[in-house]
Parts: C-alpha cells; structure tokens; sequence
C-alpha cells in the first residue's frame, strides 16, 4: 500500500525547512518531508567534526524570515546552526510533517497517471510534486586511490566523524586541506600523537575575523530585529561587492591576494614551509577559507606537512605521491563530496524513463538551477551553478523556496497535473551561464576544482549578482514552465485554460 502526499520533499536541511515555512504560509498542509537521518538539519547535523563552524556570518548564514537573535559568534558553530534548524521546524509547524529514517532509494514519474512514484526504506509514496531537498555536500568522496578497504586502523570522512573514537596519542593521516580539515585540524593536533597532513593543492587562507557577539548586543537584537537585520544587510552587502573580484574583473582579486600573502608571512616564519603552503592558483578558484588558525596548527612539533597527494593506502600505513611510506593508526578523509554530479540524480528518472544522471550526460543543467525538461513536476534546492564562493547559500535556498512556491501554487491553482519548463527557456538561461562563467576566476584561475563537472564544465557555481538569482527566482515568469492536463500523448501541450490560468498565477 502506497501513501499519498500532494508534494514530498527529500530532506530536512535549510532547503526542506525553508519550503515546508513556504508551504505552510500559504495554507498549504498536504506535504511530507522525508529525511534519511534520525534527525533534521542535513549536512548542520551530519559534520560533527571538533571545530565544525560556518564560515559565513551568522546573521546572513540563517533565514531572512526567522533572525535568531541569540548567536553567540559572528560565526556560528554547527551545534547552534542543528538547534536553531530545529527551533525552525517547531516553530514553523512542521513535526507532524516529518518523517525521518526514511532513506528514498528511487522516485519515477508515472505519465500515465501523472503521479511521481517514490520507492522509499519505509515503503512507497506517490505525490503530485517531487523536490529534492538534498544539497550538495551529502554524498562523502573518498578519494579514488587503492587499499582503503585493506586498512586495518581507524577510518573516518569528516563528514561522518565518529565522535567516540579516542584520537589521544594516534598516529593520524589528515587528507585534504579544505574548508573542513582546516577547521578540525587544530582542534585535533594537541590531541593525536603525530600528524601527517596530505596537502596536494595548497589552499588561500584568509584572517578570520570572527569575534563573540556579546550579551548587549544580543539584548539588542532581541529587542529591537531591526538592528539585526541591519547587520545582516551590511554582511549581505560586503559579501556581494567580492563579486566584483570573482566574476567581473578578477584581476581584483589580486588585492585579496596581498592580505592572503600577508597572513602567511605574519604566520609561517620558514621560508620553506611557507613555499609549501603558496597555492599557485589565483585565489578564489577554489573556495577562500578563512582560519587564523590553521598555519600554527601545521608547525606544531607533532605535525608534518605532506605537500603530496595520498597516492595508496596499506594495511598500516599510507603512501604518498612519492611513494613515502607512513604507519597511521588512523586516517581521516576531509576529501569533499559528490558536488558537480548533484546527488539523487542517479535515482530520479523522468517522463522517458531516463535518468536524470544519464539524461544530463556527465555534465548537470537546470533552469534557476531547479528545474529540467523531460521531468515534470520536479524540483531541485542547489541544483547546477546555484554554488557560491563568496556569499551564503541560505540567501539562495530563500529565492528557490519563492520559485518553488510559485510552481506548487500554479499546479494547484490552475488545475493542471504536470508543470514542466520549456526546453528554450531552460536552454536560454544556461547559456547565459556559461557566458558569464566564461570570465570568472572559476574558468580563468588556473585551478582545478570539485566545481568541475566530469566532462570539465563548471556544474556548481552560480556566476552573478546573487541579487539576480533572487530576483529571476522570485518574479514568477509563466512563460517559463508548460502547465498540462493529463498525460502528454492525450493533450500535446497546454490547454488553453490551463495556459491562461497559469498567466494570472502570482
Ligand atoms: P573539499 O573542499 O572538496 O576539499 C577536499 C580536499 O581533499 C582538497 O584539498 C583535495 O585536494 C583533497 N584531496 C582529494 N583527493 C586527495 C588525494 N588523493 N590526496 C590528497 N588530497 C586529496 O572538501 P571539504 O573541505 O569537505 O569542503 C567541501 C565544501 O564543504 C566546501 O567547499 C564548502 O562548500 C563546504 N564546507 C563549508 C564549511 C563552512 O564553514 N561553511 C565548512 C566545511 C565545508 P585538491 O585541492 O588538490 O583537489
């Protein structure tokens, strides 16, 4: 026996959240959120790494619709931003809406009965509107190398760090030096006996300028959410102008350069070490990660700096490039995420039955990064180029939740059963991406990166004024999606009321 829900959301991090306020402001009650962990908050409850913190400023890095008056840092840890998410689904209304432990495993649309037919751990749904509320960084990557199931040690992802494990006087292999091992690197070095950090491309470490926000202003905040959406305008705004550098003119980013180079010589002494921490890419390439701590951690007595990639791993010991050999009682990998192939594209298949993996062939594309023809009635949150380097993702979540709204409430209002973009617009707006991707650091910084796509294309960053993403995705354009009633062989495309009806949608 199959259950019924007019629209199932996948997952319960920003996104899902952020839809299921959306829905629900709007008097909309027949939606579930189907969440594979015990708990809401996605990747805020899954990285539970020592020093786990959001590297962009609390009062952006949280919705505009629910400012959380009692940050205790200009940048929050993960424990905050998992409670705050779940003071949000309380808030929102939204536990009778959620189901957890339930892993989706497949979703199919049915165009005979123009129905999505979800295969799930704890059986089958059906819904009129599928959105994949996933996010980018849920599938952990380990890197492509031989022998990691041979070893004998301890082995963790950073995302999924097992917090019972003693790391006190290990031997310990750290591999990658992105935005999580530079968080957790630090916090782990006084613990472990000896620390091998595999770097195989240096990163731009920025000063951090984090500070605790103290008790006045919290009072302030609370009494008075105007002050605190002030903050967050000139945290918006600050952000928004590196733009600048990113994407219009990125010969800019030479000034962030200068202050990149300047943390280094005011933190590293050794000429040599210092050589081995000098990324030779512009910066920006890959995402800036901001850290004051980073640099003193790696010249620690304990610590070795492998400017090397991990090229094997043994039953004891872990292989450089080199072919130096290094006995580890454990290895951590902070070795990323499945970005540019956008998870739960390998089980979401669409009206030919292809899947959406396959259909995009190595190389992802939506329209607002949301939606794909061929697959009515599905949505995505972070979908292609919806990626930033340089300003919050919870800024563009909030303009897709209004895009998505949008769509549920023309299906619901017109009485079509499928919604599905045009082909052109979809083919417009991606090509206008990729103008704009043409001369950006991301193309032009001599990197490469997990933004890439397998057949090279940058699949992952959204190359313009964050303000536009928000604006297209807000300002509902109906020529833009083809409302229909019944399968497609039966009315070949939109029926006139429906096309009309779906010009007055909102
Ligand atoms: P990541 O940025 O993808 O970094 C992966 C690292 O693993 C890179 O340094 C990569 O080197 C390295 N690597 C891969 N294979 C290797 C090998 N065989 N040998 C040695 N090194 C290898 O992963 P991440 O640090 O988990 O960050 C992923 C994303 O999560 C971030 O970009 C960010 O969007 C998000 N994040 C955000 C925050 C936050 O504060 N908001 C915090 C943590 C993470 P190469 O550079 O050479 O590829």
């Amino acid at each position: 026996m199959s259950r019924h829900a007019q629209v199932v959301i996948i997952g319960s991090g920003f996104s899902g959240i952020g839809l299921g306020y959306s829905l629900k402001k709007e008097r909309f009650e027949d939606f579930v959120i189907l969440e594979r962990s015990a708990d809401v908050g996605g990747v805020w409850n899954l990285n539970t790494y020592p020093g786990c913190t959001c590297d962009v400023p609390s009062h952006l890095y949280s919705f505009s619709f629910a400012p959380n008056p009692e940050w205790s840092s200009t940048y929050s840890p993960q424990p905050e931003i998992r409670d705050y998410l779940h003071t949000c689904l309380e808030r929102f209304g939204l536990r009778p809406h959620l189901r957890t432990g339930v892993d989706v495993t497949g979703a199919a649309w049915n165009e005979a009965d123009q129905l999505w037919e979800i295969e799930t751990s704890d059986g089958r749904w059906t819904a009129n509107v599928l959105v994949s509320a996933v996010g980018p960084l849920t599938e952990p990557k380990l890197p492509d190398v031989p022998g990691i199931g041979r070893f004998r040690g301890k082995v963790m992802h950073s995302a999924r760090w097992d917090n019972d494990y003693d790391l006190a006087g290990k031997r310990v292999a750290s591999i990658g030096t992105g935005a999580s091992a530079i968080q957790y690197v630090p916090r782990i070095v006084d613990r472990v006996g000896e620390l091998f950090v595999f770097q195989r491309t240096a990163p731009w470490i920025m000063p951090h300028d984090k500070r605790p926000i103290t008790d006045a202003e919290r009072a302030r905040f609370r009494r008075n959410p105007a002050a605190q959406k002030r903050e967050r305008d000139k945290v918006y705004l600050s952000k928004e102008a590196l733009l600048l550098g990113f994407a219009k003119q990125p010969k800019l980013m030479k000034l962030v350069e200068g202050l990149a180079r300047k943390h280094r010589e005011s933190q590293v002494a050794d000429p040599a070490l210092r050589a081995a921490l000098t990324p030779d890419y512009l910066v920006g390439c890959k995402r800036i990660v901001p850290s004051n701590e980073w640099y003193p951690a790696l010249q620690k007595p304990n610590v070795t700096l492998v400017p090397k990639a991990l090229r094997e791993v043994r039953e004891n010991s872990v292989v450089d490039a080199d072919g130096v050999e290094r006995e580890v009682d454990a290895i951590i990998f902070a070795t990323g995420f499945h970005v540019a192939d956008i998870p739960f594209a390998d089980r979401v298949r669409g009206r030919s039955g292809e899947l959406l993996q396959d259909h995009w062939k190595g190389s992802p594309r939506a329209y607002l990064g949301a939606s794909v023809p061929g697959f009515p009635n599905f949505f995505m949150f972070l979908g292609p180029n919806t990626g930033l380097g340089h300003s919050s993702m919870v800024y563009m979540i909030e303009a897709q939740v209004a895009h998505i709204t949008h769509a549920i409430r023309a299906l619901d209002t017109t009485g079509a059963t499928a919604i599905e973009v045009e082909q052109s617009v979809h083919d417009g707006y991606n090509r206008r991406i990729d103008a704009k991707l043409a001369t950006t650091v991301w193309e032009l910084g001599g990197c490469t990166s997990f933004y890439r796509d397998v057949n090279g294309r940058n699949a992952s960053i959204y190359p313009d004024w964050t303000f536009r993403f928000r604006r297209d995705n807000v300002k509902w354009r109906a020529d833009a999606y083809r409302l229909t009633t019944g399968p497609a062989s039966v009315t070949e495309g939109v029926t006139p009321a429906v096309a009309a009806a779906s010009a007055i949608a909102r």
